[in-house]
């Protein structure tokens, strides 16, 4: 038991595929945790991703977390969460939630968003739960605030927003444009050591001179 005048452990959870993870999550994460003064930010990875199901094969999740894991080992405060893979099945925040308040009585919950996933919120799975167990945290783009559901207390987070995505990473991959500077050069080597994205046919030529 912490002593009883400890502060509340400040946890966030950053959810998401992850497929692969980019300097765009992570400039995200370390400004949130920052701002925030968060003991821990941790980067979710979702075992299923219901919202992409049928739309692309998704990478294993155990991949996916070794990338993740990969990129934040050496960063201070972030973690690479596998609640969602060891549960298995669907991935609801609302259940991991509870898992984590679980494994950590008394701690604050965060739960931190895109812009884009903050627009839709009402559509997740026991989206009032997520509202009740945590503070709802939207990354903001500078100069550009997205427009959000007014009943909900959100804490907005500026944070300078690099236009990468995973998809534009998966086709950088597979046609051979380089990665380098998108991506960390751990995660790198985790996509080459485990032949992800069609890496035997299409390996792109890095920089960093990553595999030669
Ligand atoms: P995909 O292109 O496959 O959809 P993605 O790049 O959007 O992948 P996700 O794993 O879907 O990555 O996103 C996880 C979380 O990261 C979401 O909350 C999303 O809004 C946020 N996010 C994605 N890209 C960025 C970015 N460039 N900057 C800040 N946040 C981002
Ligand atoms: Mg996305």
């Amino acid at each position: 038991m912490p002593p009883i005048d400890a502060k509340p452990l400040r946890i966030g959870v950053f959810g998401g595929t992850f497929d692969p993870p980019h300097v765009g999550h992570l400039v995200t994460a370390v400004n949130v945790r920052h701002a925030l003064a968060l003991d821990s930010l941790i980067l979710m990875v979702a075992n299923v991703p219901w919202q992409k199901l049928g739309t692309r094969s998704i990478t294993p999740a155990a991949d996916r977390l070794a990338m993740v894991a990969a990129a934040v080992e050496d960063v201070p405060h972030l973690k690479a969460g596998d609640h969602e893979i060891r549960a298995g099945g669907h991935s609801f925040t609302a259940d991991t939630l509870a898992t984590l308040a679980d494994d950590h009585p008394g701690a604050e919950l965060f739960t931190v968003v895109g812009d884009d996933a903050a627009a839709g919120i009402r559509t997740w799975e026991r989206a009032d739960e997520v509202i009740a167990r945590s503070r709802l945290v939207v990354v903001d783009r500078p100069g550009d605030p997205v427009e959000l559901d007014e009943d909900i207390e959100w804490i907005r987070v500026e944070v300078p927003r690099l236009e990468v995505s995973s998809t534009d990473l998966r086709a950088r991959w597979s046609d051979g444009r380089p990665l380098d500077y998108l991506l960390t050069e751990d995660v790198l080597r985790v996509i080459a050591e485990r032949g992800l994205y069609g890496t035997d046919d299409h390996a792109p030529e890095h920089v960093t001179g990553l595999g030669s």
